[in-house]
Protein backbone atom coordinates (compact mmCIF):
# COMPACT_ATOMS: atom_id res chain seq x y z
CA UNK A 1 0.00 0.00 0.00
CA UNK A 2 1.74 3.71 -0.99
CA UNK A 3 2.09 5.03 2.40
CA UNK A 4 -0.31 8.57 2.59
CA UNK A 5 1.38 11.60 1.22
CA UNK A 6 2.74 14.07 4.31
CA UNK A 7 2.86 17.97 4.74
CA UNK A 8 4.13 20.54 6.82
CA UNK A 9 2.83 24.10 7.21
CA UNK A 10 4.94 27.35 8.24
CA UNK A 11 2.75 29.94 9.69
CA UNK A 12 3.87 33.57 9.62
CA UNK A 13 2.26 36.67 11.58
CA UNK A 14 -1.15 36.90 13.98
CA UNK A 15 -3.24 34.09 15.85
CA UNK A 16 -5.80 34.65 12.75
CA UNK A 17 -2.87 32.82 10.79
CA UNK A 18 -2.02 30.35 12.96
CA UNK A 19 -5.57 29.00 13.05
CA UNK A 20 -6.19 29.66 9.12
CA UNK A 21 -3.25 26.78 9.62
CA UNK A 22 -5.10 24.44 11.60
CA UNK A 23 -7.96 24.64 9.42
CA UNK A 24 -5.87 23.91 6.34
CA UNK A 25 -4.04 20.94 7.83
CA UNK A 26 -7.74 19.65 8.73
CA UNK A 27 -8.38 19.72 4.81
CA UNK A 28 -5.21 17.90 4.09
CA UNK A 29 -5.71 15.71 6.34
CA UNK A 30 -9.69 15.13 4.90
CA UNK A 31 -7.48 14.59 1.56
CA UNK A 32 -5.86 11.43 3.39
CA UNK A 33 -2.22 13.34 3.43
CA UNK A 34 -0.43 13.23 7.16
CA UNK A 35 1.88 15.50 9.38
CA UNK A 36 5.42 15.13 8.71
CA UNK A 37 7.80 16.41 11.51
CA UNK A 38 10.66 18.36 8.66
CA UNK A 39 9.66 20.20 5.49
CA UNK A 40 12.75 17.74 4.11
CA UNK A 41 10.28 14.91 4.56
CA UNK A 42 7.00 16.43 3.61
CA UNK A 43 5.72 15.78 -0.11
CA UNK A 44 3.77 19.15 0.31
CA UNK A 45 5.15 22.69 2.33
CA UNK A 46 2.62 25.24 2.74
CA UNK A 47 3.54 28.45 3.73
CA UNK A 48 0.89 30.57 5.63
CA UNK A 49 2.51 34.09 4.78
CA UNK A 50 1.82 37.75 6.47
CA UNK A 51 2.56 41.20 5.52
CA UNK A 52 2.17 43.44 8.59
CA UNK A 53 5.58 41.97 9.68
CA UNK A 54 8.38 44.23 8.63
CA UNK A 55 10.35 41.96 6.08
CA UNK A 56 7.31 39.10 5.64
CA UNK A 57 8.31 38.93 2.16
CA UNK A 58 11.82 38.79 2.66
CA UNK A 59 11.28 36.33 4.88
CA UNK A 60 9.52 34.49 2.91
CA UNK A 61 11.69 34.45 -0.49
CA UNK A 62 14.58 33.25 1.51
CA UNK A 63 12.60 29.86 2.78
CA UNK A 64 11.34 29.55 -0.14
CA UNK A 65 14.67 29.70 -1.36
CA UNK A 66 16.23 27.00 0.65
CA UNK A 67 13.45 25.07 -0.86
CA UNK A 68 14.09 25.38 -4.30
CA UNK A 69 17.31 22.56 -3.69
CA UNK A 70 14.61 20.23 -1.91
CA UNK A 71 12.51 20.53 -4.74
CA UNK A 72 15.55 19.95 -6.95
CA UNK A 73 16.40 16.47 -5.52
CA UNK A 74 12.52 15.82 -4.98
CA UNK A 75 10.49 16.82 -8.18
CA UNK A 76 7.29 15.85 -6.67
CA UNK A 77 7.17 17.90 -3.68
CA UNK A 78 4.91 20.53 -3.60
CA UNK A 79 5.35 24.26 -2.42
CA UNK A 80 1.85 26.22 -1.42
CA UNK A 81 2.27 29.85 -0.44
CA UNK A 82 -1.11 31.10 0.93
CA UNK A 83 -2.51 34.06 3.30
CA UNK A 84 -2.48 37.71 3.14
CA UNK A 85 0.70 38.01 1.05
CA UNK A 86 -0.40 35.58 -1.34
CA UNK A 87 -3.31 37.44 -1.65
CA UNK A 88 -1.33 41.21 -1.98
CA UNK A 89 1.56 39.83 -4.72
CA UNK A 90 -0.65 36.66 -6.83
CA UNK A 91 0.96 35.03 -9.80
CA UNK A 92 4.17 37.58 -8.95
CA UNK A 93 5.38 35.00 -6.29
CA UNK A 94 5.65 32.18 -9.09
CA UNK A 95 7.82 34.73 -11.02
CA UNK A 96 9.68 35.05 -8.72
CA UNK A 97 10.18 31.65 -7.34
CA UNK A 98 8.87 29.37 -10.31
CA UNK A 99 9.26 26.16 -8.31
CA UNK A 100 6.03 27.36 -6.05
CA UNK A 101 3.01 25.02 -7.17
CA UNK A 102 -0.13 26.83 -5.77
CA UNK A 103 -0.55 30.51 -4.49
CA UNK A 104 -3.63 30.83 -2.89
CA UNK A 105 -5.19 33.86 -1.14
CA UNK A 106 -7.16 34.57 2.29
CA UNK A 107 -10.62 33.53 0.83
CA UNK A 108 -10.12 30.40 -0.57
CA UNK A 109 -7.99 28.33 1.24
CA UNK A 110 -10.14 25.69 0.83
CA UNK A 111 -9.33 25.21 -2.72
CA UNK A 112 -6.17 23.74 -1.69
CA UNK A 113 -6.21 20.63 -2.21
CA UNK A 114 -8.46 20.67 -5.58
CA UNK A 115 -5.12 23.18 -6.60
CA UNK A 116 -2.35 20.76 -5.55
CA UNK A 117 -4.23 18.17 -8.06
CA UNK A 118 -4.55 20.54 -10.69
CA UNK A 119 -1.22 21.56 -10.25
CA UNK A 120 0.40 18.34 -10.69
CA UNK A 121 -0.91 18.22 -14.19
CA UNK A 122 -1.40 21.43 -15.19
CA UNK A 123 1.97 23.48 -13.60
CA UNK A 124 1.39 26.35 -11.41
CA UNK A 125 -1.81 27.32 -9.46
CA UNK A 126 -2.71 31.00 -9.11
CA UNK A 127 -5.84 31.44 -7.38
CA UNK A 128 -7.01 34.45 -5.40
CA UNK A 129 -10.35 35.68 -4.77
CA UNK A 130 -10.90 39.16 -3.72
CA UNK A 131 -13.98 38.43 -2.13
CA UNK A 132 -14.88 34.88 -0.06
CA UNK A 133 -16.63 31.96 -1.88
CA UNK A 134 -19.82 31.94 0.24
CA UNK A 135 -19.59 27.82 0.46
CA UNK A 136 -15.67 27.84 0.92
CA UNK A 137 -16.20 30.02 4.24
CA UNK A 138 -18.96 27.75 5.34
CA UNK A 139 -16.88 24.64 3.69
CA UNK A 140 -14.14 25.84 6.30
CA UNK A 141 -15.99 26.42 9.51
CA UNK A 142 -16.75 23.16 11.12
CA UNK A 143 -14.36 22.44 14.01
CA UNK A 144 -13.76 18.75 12.80
CA UNK A 145 -11.59 19.96 10.26
CA UNK A 146 -9.11 21.97 11.99
CA UNK A 147 -6.34 19.69 13.36
CA UNK A 148 -5.89 21.80 16.81
CA UNK A 149 -2.51 23.19 17.67
CA UNK A 150 -3.87 22.44 21.55
CA UNK A 151 -6.29 19.77 22.64
CA UNK A 152 -7.69 21.74 25.55
CA UNK A 153 -8.01 25.33 24.45
CA UNK A 154 -9.35 26.55 20.87
CA UNK A 155 -10.03 29.20 18.57
CA UNK A 156 -12.64 30.05 16.33
CA UNK A 157 -12.65 32.81 13.97
CA UNK A 158 -16.08 34.29 13.90
CA UNK A 159 -15.22 36.79 11.22
CA UNK A 160 -12.62 37.09 8.47
CA UNK A 161 -11.94 40.79 6.88
CA UNK A 162 -12.19 44.73 8.50
CA UNK A 163 -14.32 47.56 7.23
CA UNK A 164 -12.22 50.18 9.46
CA UNK A 165 -9.08 51.57 7.24
CA UNK A 166 -6.33 52.24 9.88
CA UNK A 167 -4.05 54.31 7.53
CA UNK A 168 -1.20 52.08 8.72
CA UNK A 169 -3.03 48.66 7.86
CA UNK A 170 -2.96 46.42 5.32
CA UNK A 171 -5.50 44.25 6.58
CA UNK A 172 -8.77 45.44 4.41
CA UNK A 173 -6.85 44.88 1.50
CA UNK A 174 -5.95 41.53 2.34
CA UNK A 175 -8.93 40.16 3.81
CA UNK A 176 -11.45 42.00 2.39
CA UNK A 177 -14.74 43.58 4.36
CA UNK A 178 -15.95 42.10 7.12
CA UNK A 179 -18.13 38.73 7.08
CA UNK A 180 -19.32 37.18 10.11
CA UNK A 181 -20.01 33.68 10.31
CA UNK A 182 -23.60 32.94 11.51
CA UNK A 183 -24.55 32.53 14.88
CA UNK A 184 -25.66 29.06 15.05
CA UNK A 185 -22.46 27.72 13.55
CA UNK A 186 -20.33 29.09 15.92
CA UNK A 187 -22.06 27.92 18.79
CA UNK A 188 -22.37 24.02 17.04
CA UNK A 189 -18.97 24.53 17.06
CA UNK A 190 -18.13 25.57 20.04
CA UNK A 191 -20.56 22.77 21.55
CA UNK A 192 -18.41 20.60 19.03
CA UNK A 193 -15.12 21.73 21.03
CA UNK A 194 -16.25 21.27 24.28
CA UNK A 195 -17.17 17.53 23.34
CA UNK A 196 -13.74 16.95 22.65
CA UNK A 197 -12.38 18.57 25.81
CA UNK A 198 -11.76 22.64 24.89
CA UNK A 199 -12.47 24.11 28.41
CA UNK A 200 -11.30 27.48 26.78
CA UNK A 201 -12.26 29.02 23.57
CA UNK A 202 -10.67 32.42 22.47
CA UNK A 203 -12.73 34.35 19.29
CA UNK A 204 -10.77 35.63 16.61
CA UNK A 205 -11.67 38.51 14.24
CA UNK A 206 -10.01 41.72 13.14
CA UNK A 207 -12.95 43.37 14.86
CA UNK A 208 -14.52 41.44 17.11
CA UNK A 209 -16.60 43.58 18.69
CA UNK A 210 -18.41 44.37 15.60
CA UNK A 211 -19.37 40.91 15.24
CA UNK A 212 -22.94 40.48 13.31
CA UNK A 213 -22.88 44.04 11.73
CA UNK A 214 -23.14 42.97 8.67
CA UNK A 215 -25.56 40.12 9.24
CA UNK A 216 -28.08 42.68 11.06
CA UNK A 217 -27.58 45.52 8.73
CA UNK A 218 -27.18 47.85 12.16
CA UNK A 219 -26.90 46.22 15.74
CA UNK A 220 -23.61 43.99 16.37
CA UNK A 221 -24.30 40.67 17.95
CA UNK A 222 -21.19 40.59 19.57
CA UNK A 223 -22.50 40.93 23.16
CA UNK A 224 -25.15 38.75 22.36
CA UNK A 225 -23.06 35.77 20.89
CA UNK A 226 -21.00 36.43 24.55
CA UNK A 227 -23.48 35.56 26.26
CA UNK A 228 -24.97 32.56 24.25
CA UNK A 229 -20.73 31.09 24.38
CA UNK A 230 -21.64 31.09 28.13
CA UNK A 231 -24.44 29.29 28.34
CA UNK A 232 -22.41 26.52 26.85
CA UNK A 233 -22.04 23.79 29.08
CA UNK A 234 -18.50 23.04 29.54
CA UNK A 235 -17.14 25.99 28.51
CA UNK A 236 -15.14 27.70 31.35
CA UNK A 237 -13.56 30.33 29.41
CA UNK A 238 -14.26 32.82 26.77
CA UNK A 239 -11.38 34.75 25.43
CA UNK A 240 -11.49 37.28 22.56
CA UNK A 241 -9.44 39.39 20.48
CA UNK A 242 -9.17 42.05 18.99
CA UNK A 243 -11.74 44.64 19.91
CA UNK A 244 -11.71 48.15 18.26
CA UNK A 245 -12.13 51.05 20.64
CA UNK A 246 -14.48 52.48 18.52
CA UNK A 247 -16.80 49.56 18.84
CA UNK A 248 -16.68 48.70 22.73
CA UNK A 249 -20.35 49.55 23.61
CA UNK A 250 -22.26 49.21 26.94
CA UNK A 251 -23.88 45.70 26.11
CA UNK A 252 -20.57 44.41 25.42
CA UNK A 253 -19.46 45.52 28.15
CA UNK A 254 -22.02 43.72 30.48
CA UNK A 255 -22.06 41.19 28.86
CA UNK A 256 -18.50 40.38 29.69
CA UNK A 257 -19.38 41.39 33.95
CA UNK A 258 -22.75 39.29 33.47
CA UNK A 259 -21.19 36.39 31.73
CA UNK A 260 -18.78 34.19 34.39
CA UNK A 261 -16.88 32.17 31.62
CA UNK A 262 -16.02 35.11 29.76
CA UNK A 263 -12.19 35.95 31.15
CA UNK A 264 -11.83 39.21 32.90
CA UNK A 265 -9.31 40.05 30.26
CA UNK A 266 -9.55 43.33 27.25
CA UNK A 267 -7.40 43.38 24.55
CA UNK A 268 -7.84 47.16 23.80
CA UNK A 269 -5.61 48.71 21.32
CA UNK A 270 -4.34 52.38 21.97
CA UNK A 271 -1.92 52.82 19.19
CA UNK A 272 -1.01 56.47 19.64
CA UNK A 273 -2.62 58.82 22.88
CA UNK A 274 -2.16 61.82 20.56
CA UNK A 275 -5.43 62.80 18.97
CA UNK A 276 -3.62 64.73 16.22
CA UNK A 277 -2.14 61.00 15.82
CA UNK A 278 -5.34 58.94 15.95
CA UNK A 279 -6.98 60.87 13.81
CA UNK A 280 -3.89 60.65 11.20
CA UNK A 281 -3.64 56.73 11.27
CA UNK A 282 -7.81 57.22 10.91
CA UNK A 283 -8.56 55.34 13.90
CA UNK A 284 -11.78 56.73 14.27
CA UNK A 285 -11.64 57.74 18.24
CA UNK A 286 -10.50 60.56 20.30
CA UNK A 287 -7.95 59.70 23.45
CA UNK A 288 -11.09 60.86 26.00
CA UNK A 289 -13.50 58.06 24.41
CA UNK A 290 -10.72 55.63 24.84
CA UNK A 291 -10.25 56.71 28.26
CA UNK A 292 -13.77 56.67 28.92
CA UNK A 293 -14.60 53.19 27.74
CA UNK A 294 -11.92 51.74 29.61
CA UNK A 295 -13.11 53.25 32.66
CA UNK A 296 -16.44 51.91 32.21
CA UNK A 297 -14.77 48.34 31.49
CA UNK A 298 -12.99 48.21 34.71
CA UNK A 299 -15.61 49.79 36.60
CA UNK A 300 -18.16 47.11 35.41
CA UNK A 301 -16.14 44.21 35.29
CA UNK A 302 -14.23 42.71 38.44
CA UNK A 303 -10.60 42.30 38.60
CA UNK A 304 -10.50 43.04 34.99
CA UNK A 305 -6.71 42.97 33.19
CA UNK A 306 -6.56 45.35 30.11
CA UNK A 307 -4.08 45.09 27.48
CA UNK A 308 -3.29 47.33 24.27
CA UNK A 309 -1.13 47.98 20.71
CA UNK A 310 1.29 51.06 20.48
CA UNK A 311 2.94 52.03 17.46
CA UNK A 312 5.74 54.66 17.87
CA UNK A 313 7.16 56.85 15.18
CA UNK A 314 4.22 57.47 13.04
CA UNK A 315 4.52 59.86 10.47
CA UNK A 316 4.75 63.29 11.81
CA UNK A 317 4.44 62.10 15.56
CA UNK A 318 6.01 65.01 17.03
CA UNK A 319 7.95 64.51 20.67
CA UNK A 320 4.99 66.60 22.52
CA UNK A 321 2.69 64.20 20.92
CA UNK A 322 5.01 61.25 22.10
CA UNK A 323 4.68 62.67 25.08
CA UNK A 324 1.01 63.25 25.40
CA UNK A 325 1.02 59.19 24.46
CA UNK A 326 3.46 58.85 27.70
CA UNK A 327 0.68 60.28 29.83
CA UNK A 328 -1.88 58.64 28.53
CA UNK A 329 -0.19 54.98 28.90
CA UNK A 330 0.63 56.24 32.45
CA UNK A 331 -2.98 57.05 33.14
CA UNK A 332 -4.58 53.94 31.56
CA UNK A 333 -2.00 51.22 33.50
CA UNK A 334 -1.99 48.70 31.55
CA UNK A 335 -1.29 44.99 32.88
CA UNK A 336 0.99 44.86 29.50
CA UNK A 337 1.38 46.37 25.71
CA UNK A 338 2.94 44.88 22.52
CA UNK A 339 4.50 47.88 20.55
CA UNK A 340 5.70 48.49 17.54
CA UNK A 341 8.12 50.56 15.61
CA UNK A 342 5.87 52.17 12.38
CA UNK A 343 6.87 50.49 9.43
CA UNK A 344 5.91 51.58 6.16
CA UNK A 345 3.69 48.91 4.36
CA UNK A 346 3.28 49.26 0.74
CA UNK A 347 -0.42 49.30 -0.74
CA UNK A 348 -1.15 51.56 3.10
CA UNK A 349 -2.23 55.33 3.44
CA UNK A 350 0.74 55.68 5.87
CA UNK A 351 3.09 54.73 3.58
CA UNK A 352 3.05 57.57 1.50
CA UNK A 353 2.81 60.08 4.27
CA UNK A 354 5.62 62.43 4.87
CA UNK A 355 7.11 63.20 8.17
CA UNK A 356 9.72 59.82 9.16
CA UNK A 357 10.97 60.26 12.42
CA UNK A 358 14.50 59.48 13.20
CA UNK A 359 15.37 56.00 13.60
CA UNK A 360 17.80 57.33 16.74
CA UNK A 361 14.43 59.32 18.13
CA UNK A 362 12.44 56.04 17.85
CA UNK A 363 14.72 54.07 19.68
CA UNK A 364 14.58 57.07 22.73
CA UNK A 365 11.35 56.67 22.73
CA UNK A 366 10.92 52.90 22.40
CA UNK A 367 12.89 52.79 25.66
CA UNK A 368 10.78 55.42 27.40
CA UNK A 369 7.34 53.91 26.74
CA UNK A 370 8.75 50.56 28.03
CA UNK A 371 10.07 52.04 30.68
CA UNK A 372 6.31 53.29 31.62
CA UNK A 373 4.70 50.20 30.66
CA UNK A 374 7.15 48.19 32.91
CA UNK A 375 6.29 50.05 35.35
CA UNK A 376 2.52 49.47 35.39
CA UNK A 377 2.91 46.05 34.49
CA UNK A 378 4.89 45.36 37.43
CA UNK A 379 2.53 47.35 39.99
CA UNK A 380 -0.13 45.03 38.63
CA UNK A 381 1.91 42.21 39.46
CA UNK A 382 3.18 42.51 42.55
CA UNK A 383 -0.35 43.33 43.92
CA UNK A 384 -1.30 39.45 42.86
CA UNK A 385 1.49 38.49 45.58
CA UNK A 386 -0.05 36.41 48.26
CA UNK A 387 -3.40 36.10 45.59
CA UNK A 388 -4.65 32.39 44.80
CA UNK A 389 -5.16 32.40 41.19
CA UNK A 390 -7.14 29.44 39.15
CA UNK A 391 -4.13 28.59 36.23
CA UNK A 392 -5.18 26.20 33.60
CA UNK A 393 -2.12 24.10 33.11
CA UNK A 394 -0.24 24.50 29.22
CA UNK A 395 2.95 22.31 30.26
CA UNK A 396 6.83 22.75 30.40
CA UNK A 397 7.32 26.39 30.51
CA UNK A 398 9.18 27.92 27.47
CA UNK A 399 11.43 29.88 29.56
CA UNK A 400 12.71 27.65 32.11
CA UNK A 401 12.60 23.80 31.54
CA UNK A 402 12.81 23.06 35.15
CA UNK A 403 9.40 24.56 35.98
CA UNK A 404 5.76 24.59 34.16
CA UNK A 405 3.34 27.19 33.12
CA UNK A 406 0.41 28.03 32.67
CA UNK A 407 -2.65 30.95 32.40
CA UNK A 408 -5.09 32.83 34.77
CA UNK A 409 -8.19 33.82 33.97
CA UNK A 410 -6.62 37.22 33.18
CA UNK A 411 -4.57 35.64 30.80
CA UNK A 412 -1.69 36.17 33.21
CA UNK A 413 1.36 34.05 32.37
CA UNK A 414 2.25 31.61 35.36
CA UNK A 415 5.56 29.53 36.57
CA UNK A 416 5.41 26.70 39.00
CA UNK A 417 7.06 23.63 40.10
CA UNK A 418 4.82 20.61 38.82
CA UNK A 419 3.84 18.99 41.76
CA UNK A 420 3.33 15.63 40.39
CA UNK A 421 2.10 13.19 37.55
CA UNK A 422 -1.33 14.28 38.19
CA UNK A 423 -0.79 17.75 36.99
CA UNK A 424 -0.78 17.62 32.92
CA UNK A 425 -1.60 19.81 30.35
CA UNK A 426 -5.30 20.93 30.20
CA UNK A 427 -5.35 20.58 33.77
CA UNK A 428 -7.22 22.90 36.14
CA UNK A 429 -5.16 23.84 39.36
CA UNK A 430 -5.22 26.97 42.17
CA UNK A 431 -1.59 28.44 42.32
CA UNK A 432 -0.18 30.97 45.05
CA UNK A 433 1.56 33.83 44.02
CA UNK A 434 4.58 34.50 45.53
CA UNK A 435 6.17 36.94 43.17
CA UNK A 436 5.50 39.16 40.58
CA UNK A 437 7.34 40.18 37.57
CA UNK A 438 6.73 42.80 34.80
CA UNK A 439 6.00 39.92 32.44
CA UNK A 440 5.27 36.84 34.84
CA UNK A 441 3.65 35.73 37.62
CA UNK A 442 5.63 33.01 39.93
CA UNK A 443 3.84 30.55 42.64
CA UNK A 444 3.37 27.14 44.41
CA UNK A 445 0.52 24.55 42.79
CA UNK A 446 -1.67 24.32 46.45
CA UNK A 447 -4.65 22.45 45.11
CA UNK A 448 -5.55 20.63 41.59
CA UNK A 449 -9.49 21.31 40.55
CA UNK A 450 -9.55 18.50 38.18
CA UNK A 451 -7.64 16.87 35.57
CA UNK A 452 -7.64 17.43 31.82
CA UNK A 453 -11.07 16.89 29.65
CA UNK A 454 -9.11 16.21 26.01
CA UNK A 455 -8.93 13.13 24.14
CA UNK A 456 -5.44 12.60 22.13
CA UNK A 457 -4.88 14.42 18.64
CA UNK A 458 -2.70 14.53 15.76
CA UNK A 459 0.75 16.20 16.15
CA UNK A 460 0.82 19.18 13.90
CA UNK A 461 4.48 21.09 13.41
CA UNK A 462 3.38 24.79 13.58
CA UNK A 463 6.81 26.81 12.88
S1 LIG B 1 -9.14 47.74 12.82
FE1 LIG B 1 -7.58 48.89 11.74
S2 LIG B 1 -5.66 47.93 12.41
FE2 LIG B 1 -7.29 46.49 12.89
S3 LIG B 1 -7.42 45.14 11.12
FE3 LIG B 1 -8.91 46.78 10.81
S4 LIG B 1 -7.84 48.32 9.58
FE4 LIG B 1 -6.30 46.96 10.49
Amino acid sequence: MTPPRTFTIRTFGCQMNEHDSERVAGLLVADGLVPAAEDAEADVVVFNTCTIRENADLKLYSALGHLKALKARRPDVQIVVGGCLAQKDRGAIVERAGWVDVVVGTHNWAATPALLARARTLGPQVAVRDFPDPEANRELAPALHAVREVPWAAWMTIQTGCDNSCAYCIVPAVRGREISRPLDDLLIEARDLVSRGVTEITVLGQNVNSYGRDITGRRPLFARLLRELGDVEGLERIRFTSPHPKDLRPETIAAMAQTPAVCPQLHLPLQSGSNRVLSAMRRGYRVERYLERLSAARAAIDDLAVTTDLIVGFPGESDAEFDETLAVVAEAQFDAAYTFIFSPREGTRAAELAGAVAPEVIHERFTRLTEVLDRSALRHHSAREGRHEEVLVEGVSKRRDTAWSGRTRQGKLVHFARPGEEVVPGSLVTVAITHGAPYYLVGDVVAVLRGPRHRQRIALRVS
